[in-house]
């Protein structure tokens, strides 16, 4: 098994897994193709592992891939998934979809089981009182309004993980020339998301000097920041998170809007009406949070997977002259066995439990 770069001779990191896989936090396989690479951290080549030790190693990339690894983006030829310190690129899909809900709904879980745990309410409580004690002697910070009788460790917790604003700015209102400098995130509730046709965000903050009960004299947010404006407030408001149940809904919610591309986002936004994020209801503001997050999060990985989708391209025309024509007959014949994809898409892999 090699240790180092072929291309570069920097060594490969050690990744610490145990089992048959090579070394390097950057692997690279295809399973159907039976293909598997150490990706370079130096100089990013891809390193094609011997024949001869590629077939456990990827079943038990493969039995990651299934059982503990997280899809971070994937186009119709690769998927990006982390597991643990691995990086891995997989080559071909297969049944990969599910796993974006799966990944939120155990986020969105965690954060509950977070909130919700003593010590977190505890620190809460004793930061609030200390406010209180602030207050009653003059030094309390003003920002922070705290509702004793309802939900007060929410509101504390949210504001020393937040801070008070979503956005800072200068925003005039058509209507009264009055001027917004920040979003609180305590009335950011009655915002109102917006997506044009061609996927632009934009975020409508009702004028409070104007009728805020009118949705059309707003400030309007608009442009990259939009975006990064609604999934703070987001996080904000669903910092408490949200039982399983809701999650399944509103992973049905984005499922029924067409998934979480541009335009099934313009779509899902437009299905809601003209809305506030409060007048919404939880489970359609949990769907959105979800699909904002999964396009950001999509977009920025496109760039870099349509630079590996090349790669690979590349690197598996080199990988089948290296296999099919410089390895002898005899080994290829030993090595040649193929995972089948239906195997791969969901069932049992060879070694599992039953
Ligand atoms: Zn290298
Ligand atoms: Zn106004």
């Amino acid at each position: 098994m090699f240790t180092r770069c072929i291309f570069c001779h920097k060594p490969f990191a050690p990744n610490g897994i145990f089992g048959r896989l090579p070394p390097g936090r950057r692997l690279a396989f295809d399973p159907e193709r039976g293909r598997l690479w150490v990706v370079c951290e130096g100089c990013h080549r891809w390193n094609l592992c011997p024949i001869e030790e590629r077939w456990e190693a990827l079943h038990q990339l493969e039995r990651m891939v299934r059982d503990r690894s997280q899809l971070v983006a994937e186009t119709d030829n690769i998927a990006l998934l982390s597991a643990g310190e691995l990086f891995l690129i997989r080559v071909g899909k297969a049944g990969l979809a599910e796993q974006a809900w799966w990944r939120y709904g155990r986020e969105l879980h965690a954060r509950r089981s977070s909130f919700f745990s003593t010590r977190s309410q505890i620190a809460a409580y004793t930061f609030g009182a200390m406010q209180y004690l602030g207050e009653l002697v003059g030094l309390g910070d003003e920002d922070l309004s705290i509702t004793w009788d309802d939900t007060p460790a929410a509101d504390i917790l949210r504001w020393r993980r937040f801070g008070w604003a979503a956005w800072h700015g200068k925003l005039d209102c058509k209507f009264c020339q009055s001027t917004l400098r920040a979003l609180r995130y305590d009335t950011s509730w009655w915002c109102f998301p917006k997506v044009d046709v061609g996927g632009r965000m934009s975020v409508q903050v009702p004028c409070p000097r104007c009728d805020p009960w009118t949705p059309d004299n707003v400030y309007t947010i608009e442009g990259p920041e939009s975006e990064n404006v609604l999934r703070r407030v987001l996080a904000y408001q669903h910092i408490m998170g949200a039982p399983e149940g809701t999650i399944r809904d509103a992973a049905r919610v984005i499922e029924d809007a067409g998934g979480t591309d541009p335009e099934s986002l313009e779509r899902l936004v437009s299905s809601y009406g003209k809305k506030s994020l409060w007048g919404m209801g939880k489970t359609r503001s949990i769907a959105l949070e979800i699909a904002i997050n999964e396009s950001v999060e999509h977009r920025m990985m496109t760039q870099e997977l349509q630079a590996l989708e090349f790669m690979w391209r590349r690197e598996e025309q080199l990988a089948r002259i290296i296999d099919e024509e410089l390895t002898p007959k005899d080994i290829r014949d030993r090595h040649e066995r193929r995972l089948p994809v239906e195997v791969l898409a969901r069932g049992k892999l060879p070694g599992d439990q039953d």
